[in-house]
């Protein structure tokens, strides 16, 4: 998983943590022991494409249908200029970093007792205790930095200024250094 690792953490660093088809590909075998690990999950597929005959304009919907016979559902868009096009539903296909999943996986073997339990919604999660170096100490996990919503977040460290705060980046790590007391 070491080196889908950098991916997974850059991307949540982004609202919403998802991932398409394209870029999904560059996983190859780990996508699915990291589906088996809770850290990604498939949603539901995108619901517009664009032409895959010309690329003419913008996103169209994609209407699906399933054939009668063979069940299989097809997907088809309406392009100005080609008319109803078939798109391949591979495609349309996305999956969404989860991150309780992948706070399970990443601080399991850290020794850290969980389960992580989700302190602001989205952005910050108590990920449990643990002892390093003798010490008895809280981690906590942020992601999605936004500085409009740095606040609350910073209320809930200074309440907790012993706790160990970890980030999805190095780049938001320097962030929070010296906006909160706690070892970032
Ligand atoms: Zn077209």
């Amino acid at each position: 998983m070491r080196d889908v690792l950098p991916s997974i953490l850059r991307r949540l660093e982004i609202e919403p943590p998802v991932f398409h088809c394209r870029e999904i590909r560059a996983f190859g075998s780990r996508l699915e022991l990291l589906i088996r690990l809770g850290v990604l999950r498939e949603m539901a597929p995108l619901s517009t494409a664009a032409c895959p005959d010309c690329q003419f304009g913008s996103q169209r919907r994609v209407e699906y249908v399933a054939d009668s016979k063979t069940h299989a559902r097809h997907g088809y868009i309406h392009c100005p200029q080609c008319g109803i096009v078939e798109v391949a539903l591979d495609g349309l296909r996305r999956w969404r970093v989860d991150p309780a999943g992948f706070l399970a996986a990443a601080f399991s073997g850290a020794g850290v007792s969980g389960p992580a339990t989700e302190v602001i919604p989205g952005r910050l999660w108590r990920v449990g205790k643990v002892t390093w170096a003798a010490r008895r100490r809280e981690v906590y996990f942020t992601r999605w930095y936004r500085c409009d919503g740095s606040n609350s977040l910073v209320a809930e460290m200074s309440r907790r200024p012993k706790a160990i705060l970890f980030t999805a980046t190095e780049a938001t790590a320097r962030r929070w250094t010296g906006a909160v007391e706690n070892l970032v």
